[in-house]
């Protein structure tokens, strides 16, 4: 392949690549928020539990004094019986203590529901707890492999970007021209003619064209205005087949799927 051809090919690679990791680089913040995120849900789980928890003593409080209050009037009534004068007194305080102890044990029926709830509900914070420590232990390991993915992904842009300097400084400026032009409308400029196709369009090579790509001239697709080019080394050993077997084919195969 031509230098200047080889040196195009090789700045389109550099700058893919910076693409390539810079997105990569913008997108590590989210990976913390994400986990950042799942922290402070577990948070509020748990918060909800306790308070859920909260709430049945507070029921409990009030039922007991409740209950306390049915047991004192019935006990009060009680004392009554011994002075009431006539029967119909006496059947009329008998309702009256019925009445307060059936509400005491009404009462002591929904303390036991509120127990058995906080029972459940422990277990749930229990759980909730555990979640949250688990994650906070996550949300750690998280930032340290963003913080040392950014400091990779930053080291690995400085190389690139001196490669990319000092590539741009070997080629002629009327290349660097096409070669941004192209790179800016199209997201690539240099296009690899294949199989009598240009891989950036996918469209067909006039066989006058494909002939003068595989002499090594650099061309332009009539399709999509990229600067199409030919790589011999990943062409097909199209005049000794009887050689394209075993390792050496493996060898060519193992290059034509590198270089795609
Ligand atoms: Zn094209």
């Amino acid at each position: 392949m031509q230098a200047h051809i080889e040196k195009l090919v090789k700045l389109q690679s550099v700058e893919l690549e910076r693409a390539r990791l810079t997105t990569a680089l913008r997108a590590l913040p989210a990976e913390s928020a994400q986990a950042e995120a799942a922290l402070a849900a577990a948070e509020r789980q748990a918060a909800e539990c306790s308070d859920a928890l909260n709430r049945e003593e507070t029921l409990r409080t009030r039922l007991e004094r409740e209950i306390a209050g049915h047991r004192q009037k019935s006990a009060r009534f009680k004392t009554q019986l011994d002075v009431v004068k006539t029967p119909e007194q006496a059947t009329a305080i008998d309702h009256e203590i019925e009445f307060e102890s059936g509400e005491a044990e009404r009462l002591e029926n929904e303390e036991f529901s509120s127990l058995e709830r906080t029972e459940v509900q422990e277990t749930a914070l229990a759980a909730a707890r555990a979640e949250v420590e688990r994650l906070a232990g996550a949300l750690d390991k998280t930032k340290a492999r963003v913080a040392q993915r950014q400091q990779e992904f930053n080291a690995e842009l400085v190389g690139l970007n001196a490669e990319r300097e000092a590539l741009r400084k070997e080629i002629e400026p009327e290349w660097l021209t096409r070669f941004d032009r192209l790179a800016g409308s199209r997201g690539t400029a240099m296009a690899k003619a294949e199989n009598q196709q240009c891989n950036g369009c996918r469209m067909g090579v006039r066989p006058q064209m494909w002939n003068q790509l595989r002499e090594g001239e650099l061309l332009t697709c009539d399709s999509c205005g990229r600067m199409l080019y030919w790589d011999p080394a990943f062409a097909p050993a199209a005049k000794s087949p009887q050689a394209a077997s075993g390792p050496e084919l493996k060898t060519r195969i193992d290059k034509a799927q590198a270089g795609d």
